[in-house]
């Protein structure tokens, strides 16, 4: 696909005409101008020959019905996306903002491709256009879109918040903005930025440790920003939006499990307008997950510590579809 050279097109269309294939895009979900038989024929071979709509993917659906996608894009560099069907038969699309990513976190596949390029905010749309037109083929919707796949969303800021406006916009896709979550280890200036959008999308810190020793050598980028800066940052984020911040937490056996270590979290919490999200490790050849007994007990004793606690559901596991194992080697 490659809508770059939409809006120079249209340019000297009448204003209507923007509206139109806006709709055509990303409510109709058109996968070729040749269905947009409103459109002025002439319009709709020039649109087919410069701005192609269709999307070079090859999909993967596994057991627990989650689809894992490869797209390629222009320069034939490969991106991943998921889609993860909930229990409750929802529809969340996992897109990635970045290929390769530059922070190199012990645990995550992506980071140890390290850091290729950023994606253009069209390129992450492209992701959410993808299973959005896969699915109106079987009368469903996406219900939520969340950050979470390859790249740290807020080292590529302008895009992102682009394709947040392109997601959210009634004109676009009308998706609202409290079902996109952005999933970050926590960057100043992205939560900065986040406050000052006024964008009502959720927030999801990555913190999978509760001391700096042990942060530091999962995830390096706490050597710039320690785990009490960060807390500083996201106390200022819900001092001034109001909102509910989710605490992700993987689950890794005898590296962060601990139930000293739930209580370690639990007073780093205390207080604070936050919700803990335990997520169900899939086993690398470094790492291997909690047992399930383990991460019910860690839970409880948040829960005593009067922290709301979730445990989040291992979405395709099986073809290492799951947040912390999408590495293709674009
Ligand atoms: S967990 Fe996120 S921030 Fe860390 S290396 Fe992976 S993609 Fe980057």
């Amino acid at each position: 696909m490659n809508i770059d050279k939409l809006r120079l097109i249209l340019e000297s269309s009448p204003k209507f005409r923007i509206k139109q294939t806006n709709k055509l895009l990303y409510q109709d979900l058109i996968s070729s101008w040749q269905e947009a038989s409103v459109l002025p024929k002439d319009l709709r071979s020039k649109l087919e020959k410069e701005c192609p709509l269709d999307i070079s993917a090859e999909s993967l659906t596994l057991k627990d019905g989650s689809v894992k996608t490869v797209i390629s894009l222009n320069d034939n560099k490969k991106v991943e996306a998921v889609l993860i069907k909930n229990s409750d038969k929802r529809n969340t699309v996992c897109v990635s903002s970045q290929i390769g990513c530059a922070l190199a976190c012990k645990f995550c596949a992506t980071g140890q491709m390290g850091f290729i390029r950023n994606l253009s905010a069209n390129e992450i749309v492209e992701q959410v256009l993808y299973f959005a037109r896969e699915l109106k083929q079987k009368n469903e919707k996406i219900d939520n879109i969340v950050f979470m796949g390859m790249g740290e969303p807020f080292l590529n800021i302008d895009n992102v918040f682009r394709a947040i406006e392109i997601l959210n916009s009634e004109d676009k896709f009308n998706i609202g903005a409290r079902k996109i979550s952005i999933s970050t280890v926590g960057l100043k200036k992205g939560i900065e930025r986040l406050i000052k959008s006024k964008l009502q999308v959720n927030l999801a810190i990555s913190l999978h440790a509760t001391n700096d020793q042990l942060r530091s050598h999962l995830m390096p980028v706490n050597k710039k920003q320690n785990i009490k800066e960060l807390l500083e940052f996201v106390d200022s984020y819900i001092v001034s939006t109001g909102r509910q911040v989710m605490f992700e937490y993987l689950m890794i056996k005898d590296v962060n499990d601990s139930l000293e270590e739930a209580k370690e979290l639990a007073k780093l919490l205390e207080g604070k307008l936050a919700v803990v999200n335990l997520i169900r490790y899939n086993d690398s050849g470094v790492f291997k997950s909690s047992p399930d007994k383990h991460i019910y007990n860690f839970k409880k004793v948040l829960e005593k510590n009067g922290i709301k606690t979730t445990i989040r559901d291992s979405f395709g596991s099986e073809g290492k579809a799951a947040c912390d194992q999408l590495a293709n080697k674009g």
